[in-house]
């Protein structure tokens, strides 16, 4: 079987769904990320690379080079769809966005490009945000939209058609991040131990931050020691003392060793309590067979529509700064650092 995690920028593919690469992975599944671009307007966040020069005469190659470091140890296949990252716009009111990146691209450039590479590698089942971008990066909502659109158009021979042969990716879910839930189960976890907990004012800040919910959990707790390398050969992008390496694995695997996801569309049932991204496929020539018919219609669509509250909309741009590469770690943020570091993991 075939599945294909669609992401913003990398290093995203190692903060989202890692350990459920690396499970699907050993299983003997592929596993294609997809990286919308090559991270080229990320900050440096690790303060013992801040001012190598090597790293600051050509941070494109550097992130190159950490991407293919971090597919190393998660073990899947990779491209690179070729946009240029956005960057995350600060200040009030906010700068617009630079020329020629993801987020002003034509929709039609982005969603032929990802369309031709789902003909190609011909993936079963599709990863990506959900339609707040988990994170507010324009990158990672553009991510989402592109990734909807595609999915929608791969299968359809009348749209794209220079761009290969029709092929319909059969479900596509949202990386579910973290709920309430985990943090307050972890939370009290590091608490019962008599270790500091990271999350504490995270938790005391905590926003509902949109209404979907998780229809299905993978158990990876065996391979978060993994998501960790790969997070971690991201050099450049992660501080190794930072926010994100505070929880013992042990605790995390104990507590919470799964990840969640959220089904957005499918053609064929989710089952409640689905512990599966392929369930309900069949064998892959059953798998294959579906995702090549012309008259499939969907069974599932778990899209939120719902427009949020405008005070709702107002705090998730007045939370819109940090840095495109979503793993933000400085110390020295207002009070809300926690809360948006979080929502980036
Ligand atoms: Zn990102």
């Amino acid at each position: 079987m075939r599945l294909m995690a669609v992401h913003a920028h990398p290093d995203d593919e190692s903060s989202k769904g890692a350990a459920t690469t690396a499970r699907y992975v050993a299983a003997g599944t592929s596993v294609m990320v997809v990286s919308c671009t090559g991270g080229e307007r990320g900050d440096i966040l690790n303060e013992k690379l801040k001012d190598d020069p090597h790293i600051l005469r050509d941070i494109a190659q550097v992130r190159r080079d950490e991407m293919k470091a971090a597919q190393e140890v998660l073990g899947c296949e990779h491209t690179w769809l070729g946009f240029v990252d956005s960057g995350l716009p600060e200040g009030d009111p906010l700068p617009p966005l630079p020329d020629g990146c993801f987020g002003l691209e034509d929709i039609d450039v982005t969603t032929e490009a990802l369309v031709r590479v789902i003909r190609a590698w011909r993936p079963h089942v599709m990863t990506t945000y959900d339609e707040k971008g988990g994170y507010p990066h324009p990158d990672h909502i553009m991510c989402h939209t592109v990734s909807m659109a595609a999915f929608e158009a791969a299968g359809d021979p009348a749209r794209y058609p220079h761009a290969g042969e029709p092929w319909q990716p059969l479900k596509i879910y949202y990386n579910g991040g973290w709920s309430k839930d985990r943090l307050e189960a972890i939370h009290d976890a590091m608490l019962a131990e008599g270790l500091e907990s990271p999350y504490a004012e995270w938790l005391a800040n905590w926003k509902p931050r949109r209404s979907g919910r998780p229809t299905t959990t993978i158990a990876c707790g065996e391979f978060f020691e993994t998501r960790d390398r790969a997070l971690m050969a991201h050099a450049t992008q992660v501080d190794p003392d930072g926010f994100w390496f505070q929880v013992p694995l042990e605790i995390q695997t104990r507590v919470w060793g799964v990840e969640e996801f959220e089904a957005a569309l499918s053609y064929v049932e989710i089952a409640d309590g689905e512990d599966d991204l392929f369930a309900g496929l069949g064998t892959p020539a059953e798998a294959d067979a579906l995702a090549t018919r012309t008259d499939l219609e969907l069974v599932h669509d778990g899209r939120v529509t719902d427009a949020p509250e405008p005070e709702e909309a107002e705090q998730e741009s007045g939370r819109a700064h940090g840095d495109s590469s979503d793993t933000h770690t400085d110390e020295d943020d207002d009070a809300d650092s926690d809360s948006e570091k979080a929502d980036a993991r």
